[in-house]
């Protein structure tokens, strides 16, 4: 089973044409079978209409997925489960800093992530039961967050995943995921997170081929935590290039990337994109 998972809180682009495509095409090589999943976890951001849009261009480049189409804001519970079974575990702690909080206590020349962001310091795992009670009395808001180290005590062992390179051979790769720290698994306005929201999906829908882009390689890592901890099973993992702009920077919706819906205004076909992403 491949899918295509796209947020709804902006228009598709070159870059979601390729992701999705790519898994189309893989799928009909591997006899497989092909799904589309709406990622609408983030109440502030995702809106029906770009839902709608995203489908009606996937429609458009040609492609046809199974239905109905599941959007993991309406399995919030099956997230919320989980997260209940780490906490009772002593998996998560609750974090009341705010973004500027962590910025202040964070060390200079602190540590970054895979994804170029500070590594939280770490300032609410030791917090005591009173001061936690106290926060929680007093209605502050608080994300929960995995204690990476107490997880990876727990699981013992080294992780990997199955990487497939583009040459389609399959190479064991050593999953890294303190490079991480402790990862938010609960944000404040809604109790599931993007790598909890994604691990339970795929194994719930029966994902075994992951194929998405190159920004998510190291994400790869934590979702190996997760999936080892919930006891999910594991997709063999296809990271794709990135499709990049004139400034060779990834393409992004926020930053205004041309979308499929003005290629097509503009006279575009589904051959010329396909044309123009390289495939
Ligand atoms: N929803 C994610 C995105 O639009 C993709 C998640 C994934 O493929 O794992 O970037």
């Amino acid at each position: 089973m491949f899918r295509f998972a796209p947020s709804p809180n902006g228009q598709l682009h070159l870059g979601h044409a390729l992701s999705a495509l790519l898994n189309r095409d893989l799928a009909r090589e591997a006899d497989g079978r092909f799904l589309v999943r709406i990622e609408d976890i983030d109440p502030g951001r995702s809106l029906p209409s770009f839902e709608a849009q995203i489908l009606d261009d996937l429609a458009w480049l040609g492609l046809d997925w199974e239905k109905p189409v599941r959007r993991q804001s309406e399995h919030l519970g099956t997230h919320e489960k989980a997260l209940d079974e780490l906490n009772r575990r002593g998996l998560l702690f609750p974090c009341f800093c705010s973004r500027g909080a962590v910025k202040a206590a964070l060390p200079k020349g602190a540590a970054v992530d895979p994804d170029g962001a500070p590594i939280y310091p770490g300032t609410c795992r030791e917090l005591s039961a009173g001061d936690r009670a106290r926060h929680i009395r007093n209605g502050d808001p608080y994300v929960l967050r995995l204690n990476m180290q107490k997880a990876l005590a727990e699981i013992g062992r080294p992780l990997t995943w199955t990487e497939i390179g583009p040459d389609g051979k399959a190479k064991e790769i050593e999953a890294d995921p303190t490079a991480w720290g402790d990862v938010v698994l609960a944000r404040r306005d809604v109790r599931t997170s993007y790598h909890l929201a994604v691990v339970i999906d795929d194994d719930a829908q029966n994902v075994s081929h992951v194929v998405r882009g190159k920004d998510l390689y190291h994400a790869t890592s934590v979702h190996r935590v997760l999936q080892t901890l919930l006891d999910l099973r594991a997709p063999v993992y296809r990271h794709h290039r990135l499709i990049l702009d004139k400034a060779g920077k990834k393409l992004s919706k926020s930053e205004g990337a041309e979308s499929l819906r003005t290629l097509r205004s503009n006279g575009k076909a589904p051959a010329d994109i396909r044309k123009l992403i390289g495939i």
